[in-house]
């Protein structure tokens, strides 16, 4: 049933556009994570597509019939919403079988489901419990395996994971998306943590202030964001402005200063003013070898597995690099290195119009 298309949906609260003009196509059995700031818009979407949410304009079709209106039950969507209200006078097993028992399943069948599901969230000791006797952890996992234990086609996952410990987060990332791929269910899982969503989504949708600014494959994402703000968004970019020289095979741009900087070719018009972006991790420093930009650096944060480098360029401009690890003690405070990056791994944008600090501001 749900090959979910949302063709221009609208909704305002007042002055504050939650959605403006969203278009969206999501496959059936896809998994498809919305990643963006705090009050992008993320939850709205969410709520439109359960039901929940009537839009002011727009269209929501599941598996090519208008849905726009129709009443939450027969939708056939779970939302798992942040407050993911269980039902307090019902145990852990209870809240979890809800769904397939309003359905009338069989017993054998209830009995899989529960015991997966218990399993999955880790509460199998816990299946007696009463939601009051539970963390707020415990909490979201049932809520969770209560959403798909649903019979649910399609599901709707505001933050599933928020409320969990960071090892917790790691591996239920894998195994959630899993089961849904298991259970043949489309899934539509909204976050603002850029880790998640490349790890458990087929595409990325980006958002921001009730628009999609991009939607790709993780990689497509990482590797060739179409803004400025999704550079930074997904993994943290410097950016570097100039004059375009050249727009193929690869782009050359002249900073003020007068350095020549590469990027992956574009359609960029001679003489236009651009913006490079290249990730932190792909941004490398060196001591010995000659790059494009001279930085000094002005600190240096152990990471675990990276140095996080903070450097100041000749120009003032400060950026960051990271660097593997292995190379602590061989960089120090005070230190003047070259800054250099592969060609294909510098976007360059057009300058947007209101300027790079506000493209790149997040709320
Ligand atoms: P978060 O990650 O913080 O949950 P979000 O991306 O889910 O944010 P939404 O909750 O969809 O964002 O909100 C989008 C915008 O709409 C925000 O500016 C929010 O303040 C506003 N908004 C949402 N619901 C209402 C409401 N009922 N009344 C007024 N404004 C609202």
């Amino acid at each position: 049933m749900p090959d979910v298309k949302l063709v221009g949906l609208k909704k305002s609260y007042g002055d504050i556009k939650a959605a403006d003009g969203l278009d969206l196509e999501v496959k059936d059995g896809e998994y498809l994570c919305v990643l963006g700031p705090t009050g992008a818009g993320k939850t709205t979407l969410l709520r439109m597509i359960s039901g929940l949410l009537v839009p002011d304009r727009g269209k929501i079709f599941f598996d090519g019939k208008d849905f726009t209106r129709v009443e939450i039950e027969e939708r056939k969507a779970a939302l798992l919403s942040q407050t993911y209200a269980l039902f307090p006078q019902l145990t852990v097993e209870e809240n979890i079988m809800f769904g397939l028992d309003i359905r009338g399943a069989d017993e054998k069948l209830k009995e899989q489901v529960l015991i997966s599901m218990l399993d999955l969230v880790r509460l199998s000791g816990r299946s007696d419990a009463y939601p009051r006797e539970l963390s707020g952890g415990m909490q979201q996992r049932t809520a969770l395996a209560r959403a798909l234990a649903s019979g649910a086609d399609l599901l709707l996952l505001d933050e599933p994971l928020r409320a969990l410990d960071a090892r917790l987060r790691i591996s239920l990332r894998t195994e959630l998306r899993s089961l849904v791929k298991t259970l043949k269910m489309t899934a539509i899982h909204v976050t603002h943590d850029q880790d998640e969503a490349l790890v458990m989504a087929d595409r990325v949708a980006v958002i921001r202030e009730g628009r999609i600014l991009q939607i790709g494959t993780p990689k497509e994402v990482w590797d060739e964001p179409a803004t400025p703000f999704v550079a930074n968004f997904v993994g943290q970019s410097n950016f570097f402005t100039g004059e375009v020289l050249q727009s193929s095979p690869f782009t050359l741009i002249r900073t003020p200063e007068g350095t020549v900087l590469k990027g992956r070719p574009s359609e960029l018009t001679p003489g236009t003013t651009a913006v490079l972006g290249v990730k932190i991790g792909n941004t490398d420093i060196s001591k010995e070898r000659k790059g494009y930009l001279k930085a000094k650096v002005e600190r240096i944060i152990f990471e675990g597995r990276n140095l996080h480098v903070d450097l100041m360029m000749d120009n003032g401009q400060r950026i960051s690099s990271k660097v593997p690890s292995w190379r602590k003690g061989k960089i120090a405070p005070g230190d003047a290195v070259d800054v250099y990056w592969e060609e294909s791994k510098g976007t360059v944008f057009p300058m947007p119009p209101n300027g790079l600090e506000n493209e790149l501001k997040v709320e």
